[in-house]
């Protein structure tokens, strides 16, 4: 009988089922929630501050000095780092509940409060600091040009993200997980033999040790340029050598079609987008409720609770519009990875393993609008059609 890609792909959907299979579905279904409630939360929490008025007098402080008015962006600096960590605070209870809370009901993390707690504090540091700097610039600009200022902020922000990726390798992961070379052995030999067939130049692969947070499998490519880094966690190590092989040729997939320079791009484009609207919006919004926040124009810092309003009932509207573009391209890398590892079995098993933590059988929308990677059922679809093209040949059973 001639070997049918749906019917192997139904045989591996059954492979996960029952309870397990509706925990999982449970899990990732929830998370559609939470992105809706997050948007809706950081809205509440900015207009509750906003209508107390808290946000008008945070500001009023933070402009006077002892010898008169302080320069803009000192105003800018001693509004927007007590305004973080109080919007972070008033969030608190939701973060606790969704990232550890909810995480170890599902039996997803192998974190105590403590270890959590104490990462979560080096993020909202870095977090922080970085939105801060972000602020300063685009609060620059739109003080130089009141109309024009959203072009200089897309500027801004591109270049910020284009040097969080290049150091994050090198300052941010390190913070969080230690990396160490993978040791000599099958896998590592396989993975550099395939980084030599594809034009890849790594000549080192990394181990993070990623079980302290979790229990999930992964594997990724970080860095830019010089600081470019192809590393799996000790999760995935645990599995088969030829599930494992199957990962790492889709990871170097990212790497030769060049995914990080042009998913930054993308992101620039996101941005410039993002920026016209509050351009727009912004002027609208003070136009009406300026004078009940307390807020007179575009250059008081205090703007920047209504603009993180706007940007997150932005974002959650574009959130199908960004996912699509992370899934083209990890659709992109399955398939450099089935042409490079040629192990469509192995490559279906990891793809059900992953569905423990996303809903292995999606409708087409709900895929489309709330999946950033290629479900389960359509990675084994893939990986069987492929298999069904090249039976025969001598590697292909
Ligand atoms: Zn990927």
């Amino acid at each position: 009988m001639a070997f049918d890609p749906e019917l192997a792909t139904r045989a591996w959907m059954a492979t996960f089922s029952g309870a397990a299979r509706a925990q999982s579905d449970a899990y990732f279904e929830g998370g559609y929630v939470i992105t809706v409630v997050d948007a809706l939360i950081t809205i509440a929490v900015n207009l509750v501050l906003l209508r107390l008025g808290w946000l008008a007098r945070l500001s009023a402080w933070a402009g006077r000095g002892p010898k008169g008015p302080r320069r803009p962006w000192a105003h800018g600096l001693r509004f927007a780092v007590p305004y973080l960590l109080l919007t972070t605070a008033m969030a608190l209870p939701w973060t606790i509940w969704t990232s550890f809370v909810r995480e170890h009901d599902y039996g997803l993390s192998n974190q105590d409060f403590g270890a959590w707690a104490g990462e979560a504090a080096i993020a909202v540091a870095i977090n922080s600091i970085a939105l801060s700097l972000l602020f300063l610039g685009v609060h620059a600009a739109i003080r130089r040009a009141p109309r024009g200022w959203w072009l200089g902020a897309t500027a801004l922000t591109t270049a910020g993200l284009t040097f969080f990726v290049l150091v994050s390798p090198i300052v941010i992961q390190p913070l969080f997980n230690r990396y160490t070379p993978l040791p000599e052995g099958p896998v590592r030999a396989a993975v550099l033999s395939m980084a030599r067939a594809n034009g890849v130049p790594a000549d080192n692969v990394w181990l993070v040790d990623a079980s302290r947070q979790s229990k999930r499998i992964s594997a990724n490519v970080a860095g830019l340029a010089g600081t470019t880094r192809i590393a799996l966690n000790d999760n995935l190590l645990k599995q088969p050598a030829d599930e494992v092989r199957a990962v790492m040729a889709h990871e170097l997939g990212h790497y030769v079609l060049n995914h990080v320079p042009k998913f930054l791009l993308q992101l620039a484009l996101l941005a410039a987008l993002l920026f016209l609207f509050l351009a727009r919006a912004l002027p609208w919004l003070l136009a009406r409720f300026g004078a009940r926040w307390g807020i007179a124009g575009l250059d008081d810092p205090a703007i920047l609770a209504p603009a993180l309003m706007l940007l997150s009932a932005a974002t959650l509207v574009l959130t199908p519009v960004f996912n699509t573009i992370v899934r083209t391209q990890e659709i992109e890398a399955d398939r450099f990875g089935l042409n490079a590892a040629r192990a469509p079995e192995s490559f279906a098993a990891i793809a059900v393993k992953l569905g423990q933590y996303r809903k292995l059988e999606p409708g087409p929308w709900e895929e489309a609008i709330f999946y950033d990677h290629p479900s389960g059922h359509s990675r084994v679809l893939t990986a069987m059609r492929w298999k069904a093209e090249h039976l025969g040949e001598p590697d292909i059973r």
